[in-house]
């Protein structure tokens, strides 16, 4: 038995044999005429890659689609098959000839200045992979192709693989790399697939074959695990299950924290995530990434593709679907955009920090937003605010469009504003903020980043990374006294809204909003309604008091909630 830790990604237990993804490449022998294996191979993983594309894109997942779509071009650039050839002529063989130009190929990307181009080393990587595996004969080995439940075990997962992931196949997954606020991990929550992240050492562990147990709450990963284990791993699934199973009680239920109302909604970032946040009756949405529609696509998405989008969220529900302008940087990189190399891309131009250089792309979303407001109600709120005239500036652009689409003869609907408040002068500054917009949403994932000076990437500070440290929970507090005061919305739509214990924190607070991934929607609706309002105060009261995150986790209010 070989017993490992991270952190939980996505709730859940998995127990299934491993299926390691990806970084294996067969051997491959000399073919007779490589000229001719090599441009078969290219073009049937083309098509491949082209085949697997428009299957990402048919299930609503845009940004799979896009990395698949590139990759279908890279496996038809002469660059590869000419690498291969030159190394031949120069002596090498066949299966030397595709390992040379694979790591030739690599280390030109990943020397590239432009971090995304360089970024780009891994799809170079994978496709020459693919062209191996082709070579070969055999099938390749990966997520997509698989037939049976799998825990799938890597050092890294891509957005793209992991969007593709079928979840009634994939029992979980870990990985080596990423944090649970990552994107990969923000995925895996909306699929419902249990996943653990950041687990060192895992690849030293893994062995395709291998039973195999996980729990995406508390991180742990169990490879060949005794029978006391799996019966332990069994115990928890089944409690887990029970409490899903009393949870859909609430499926649709509006509920309120004593007679303050409290909506519950859902966190997407594609159209397959809208489907599940209806089917598990969430109060509308309270989060769609955008920035998911622009990643890892050669050009940016148009006016028109947008609005089919947004009108597809806005239509299925009567609640309010709030809609989130791009968020591009940090560990959300679009490559369409050749932004400079920085030194720290979460300090550096990311979210509303980029619109001032690229005012189209911003113009053309905002346009496609407005016109699409007539179908449901709509609310657009922008990342990263960190000063109330930048709040101001962009309110200020949507006033310009919704005349400017009048002019041309669009119906505009009505629609709210309002901003995320993720860096700390935002909320420091949220009373003047107030006046210019109608609702703020409290992004705890970056709070917590930017108040604890602890990148939200790295797995090392996890302990600082936690949204519950009283530094992060006064700053709340602060926002949503403010909302009160202006009688504006607050609402917080971080990773710790879906944490039973803040949640309860954050509803004595005043928040009126709680937005989380799908699967989690009736969790949270039920810890609010079953809330016992006079004890939730008065150990929120004494809380205000700790200095530090134990003290929190370890307070009375935890164990009535475990009760
Ligand atoms: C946040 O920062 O909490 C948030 C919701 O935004 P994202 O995770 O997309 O940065
Ligand atoms: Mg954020």
């Amino acid at each position: 038995m070989k017993e490992f830790t991270g952190a939980g990604a996505s709730p859940g237990i998995a127990a299934a044999p491993v299926n390691i993804i990806g970084h294996e490449r067969p051997k491959v022998s000399s073919p007779d005429d490589p000229t001719s294996a090599l441009a078969e191979a290219t073009a049937a993983v083309a098509a491949e890659l082209t085949e697997l594309g428009s299957k990402a894109s048919k299930r609503g997942q845009g940004e799979a689609a896009g990395v698949l779509e590139a990759q279908s071009l890279m496996a038809q650039d002469p660059m590869i098959v000419d690498t291969v050839m030159e190394n031949l002529e120069a002596g090498a063989s066949f299966d030397d000839a595709l390992n040379q130009t694979s790591d030739h190929l690599t280390e030109m990307f990943r020397a590239i200045p432009d971090p995304y181009l360089a970024a780009r080393a891994d799809d170079v990587g994978e496709v020459i992979d693919r062209i191996c595996w082709r070579l070969s004969g055999e099938p390749m080995p990966n997520a997509v192709s698989l037939t049976e439940p799998a825990i799938l075990c890597a050092r890294l997962l891509t957005a793209a693989e992991t969007a593709l992931l079928d979840p009634d196949l994939v029992a979980g997954f870990a990985t080596e790399e990423g944090g649970p606020t990552s994107h990969v991990s923000i995925i895996a929550r909306s699929m419902g697939v249990p996943a653990v992240v950041g687990v060192a050492g895992l690849m030293d562990g893994a062995e395709s074959g291998l039973n195999a147990v996980l729990d995406g709450s508390t991180g742990e990963v169990v490879f060949d695990p005794d029978e006391d284990t799996v019966a332990e791993f069994r115990g928890r699934a089944r409690r887990e299950e029970q409490a899903r199973l009393s949870m859909q009680k609430y499926r649709g239920v509006e509920v309120s924290f004593g007679d303050q109302p409290m909506a519950v909604s859902a966190n997407v970032g594609n159209a397959s995530d809208v489907e599940r946040a209806v089917a598990q009756g969430a109060d509308g949405i309270g989060l769609m990434r955008t920035e998911f529609l622009y990643m890892d696509r050669l050009e940016p998405p148009t006016e028109d593709e947008q609005v089919e989008i947004y009108v597809g969220a806005l239509s299925s529900f009567h609640h309010t679907v709030t809609i989130r302008t791009f968020d591009i940087g940090g560990d959300k990189p679009a490559k369409f955009m050749n932004m400079e190399a920085e030194e720290n891309p979460f300090l550096g131009i990311r979210g509303v920090r980029t619109y001032g250089a690229y005012p189209k792309l911003l113009r053309t979303q905002m346009r496609a937003l407005l016109r699409a407001s007539v179908h449901g109600k709509l609310a657009i709120m922008v990342p990263m605010i960190a000063t109330p005239a930048e709040a101001s500036e962009v309110k200020a652009i949507l006033e310009e469009l919704v005349v400017e689409l009048a002019d041309e003869g669009h119906e505009v609907g009505s629609y709210e504003y309002g901003v995320m408040i993720e860096v700390p002068s935002a909320a420091l500054l949220a009373e003047q903020m107030a006046p210019i917009v109608d609702f703020f949403s409290i992004g705890t994932n970056d709070l917590t980043q930017y108040t604890m000076a602890a990148d939200r990437m790295n797995t090392a500070l996890e302990h600082l990374h936690d949204p519950l440290h009283p530094a992060v929970l006064s700053l709340c507090r602060m926002t949503a006294e403010v909302g009160q005061r202006h009688g504006k919305s607050v609402s917080v739509c971080g990773l710790a809204a879906a944490d039973p214990l803040a949640a309860s924190l954050f509803a004595e607070m005043g928040i009126d909003k709680l937005s989380v991934a799908a699967p989690s929607v009736n969790l949270i609706k039920s810890t609010v309604a079953e809330l016992n309002v006079d004890e939730v105060r008065s150990a929120a009261v004494e809380l205000r008091a700790a200095g530090d995150v134990e003290e929190i986790r370890r307070s009375t209010l935890n164990t009535l909630l475990d009760s």
